[in-house]
């Protein structure tokens, strides 16, 4: 389960990664189609040159279609959002982790209010969004160490949760850079699991903070917007 998680988590960022890319490719791509086309003016069909500047266009379109293609089995989801039970939401990735956890004699504990927590939400990537939080805490916490999760509700409109382990915390230059693509202190990490669980959060008018001292732990703190009548509840 613990590679299937890993694959799952790969597969979601590998998702947001080819996004920026295909952007990034087919911005310039453009160029040189559009310079090409001006250059084939000059020149006319018998001339050998006139035959390279078509195989230009031709491959800058393959490679278009190429990028097309990706993108279109890569895109994240359109956001699909629907009323969540962060709780249900937590509960669930917490069972899955369960026994990885177990096997490092590590405590994984939920801490919820006894009534329900309802946001708006695309469910796949809030589970994402949370999966990667606790993997991270997870790989942090030595054996024997404890996860705390714990959601609060204030005022009615924003709901907290609060991802604690009693790892070995971040110094000042992990701290600075943890928000930067590819940027790990793990052998074989990606670098991306909290860029683009920031940037789920945010999507969903979230913010995410992250408290982290070196030698006590660490805690993520997300909070996102509950349900209200206006955004989508039942009044
Ligand atoms: P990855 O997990 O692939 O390294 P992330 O973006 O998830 O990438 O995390 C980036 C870095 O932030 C990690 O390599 C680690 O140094 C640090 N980090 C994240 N979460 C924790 C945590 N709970 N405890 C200590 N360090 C953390
Ligand atoms: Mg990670």
């Amino acid at each position: 389960i613990e590679e299937q998680l890993r694959r799952s988590e790969k597969l979601s960022t590998l998702g947001e990664m080819a996004a920026v890319l295909a952007h990034e490719i087919r911005n310039p791509l453009g160029s040189i189609r559009g310079t090409a086309e001006i250059l084939k003016d000059d020149y006319k069909p018998e001339n050998p040159k006139y035959e390279f500047i078509e195989i230009q266009i031709r491959e800058t379109e393959r490679l278009n279609r190429v990028v097309e293609d990706f993108l279109h089995m890569a895109r994240p989801q359109p956001t699909d959002m629907q009323s969540c039970q962060v709780l249900d939401e937590l509960e669930m990735i917490s069972t899955l982790l369960l026994s990885g956890a177990r096997e490092r004699q590590i405590t994984l504990e939920l801490k919820s209010p006894p009534f329900p927590v309802t946001i708006q939400a695309d469910g796949d990537k809030l589970r994402q969004a949370f999966l990667n939080i606790i993997i991270n805490a997870l790989q942090a916490t030595p054996i024997g160490g404890r996860v705390l999760i714990s959601t609060t509700v204030h005022a009615s409109t924003t709901c907290e949760i609060q991802f604690h382990d009693t790892g070995p915390g971040m110094d000042a230059a992990t701290m600075e850079r943890m928000f930067e693509p590819f940027f790990t202190t793990k052998p074989g990490g990606t670098g991306l699991g909290l860029v683009i669980t920031k940037k789920i959060i945010e999507t969903h008018g979230g913010t995410l903070m992250v408290e982290s001292e070196v030698g006590k732990g660490t805690t993520v703190i997300v909070k996102l917007p509950m349900q209200t009548a206006a955004n989508g509840g039942m009044p």
